[in-house]
């Protein structure tokens, strides 16, 4: 009947708070996730340090995406 009674309910449920906070979390680790992978990548056959765009690898050739 009254929205606004569903939306405290929604608060006051610990379960929801716990969802959320999940959320939140999940999206700052995948963020982290995405700058560390800029910072160390290389290639994967001669090891040689990438700057991150590029597609071969200029020291070998290998396909590094
Ligand atoms: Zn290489």
């Amino acid at each position: 009947m009254s929205s606004c009674l569903d939306l405290r309910e929604y608060q006051d449920d610990p379960n929801m708070a716990s969802i959320m906070g999940k959320i939140f979390s999940g999206k700052s680790g995948y963020k982290a996730v995405i700058e560390r992978k800029k910072e160390t990548l290389k290639c994967p056959k001669c090891g040689k340090i990438l700057e991150g765009n590029e597609k071969f690898c200029p020291e070998c050739g290998q396909k590094v995406k």
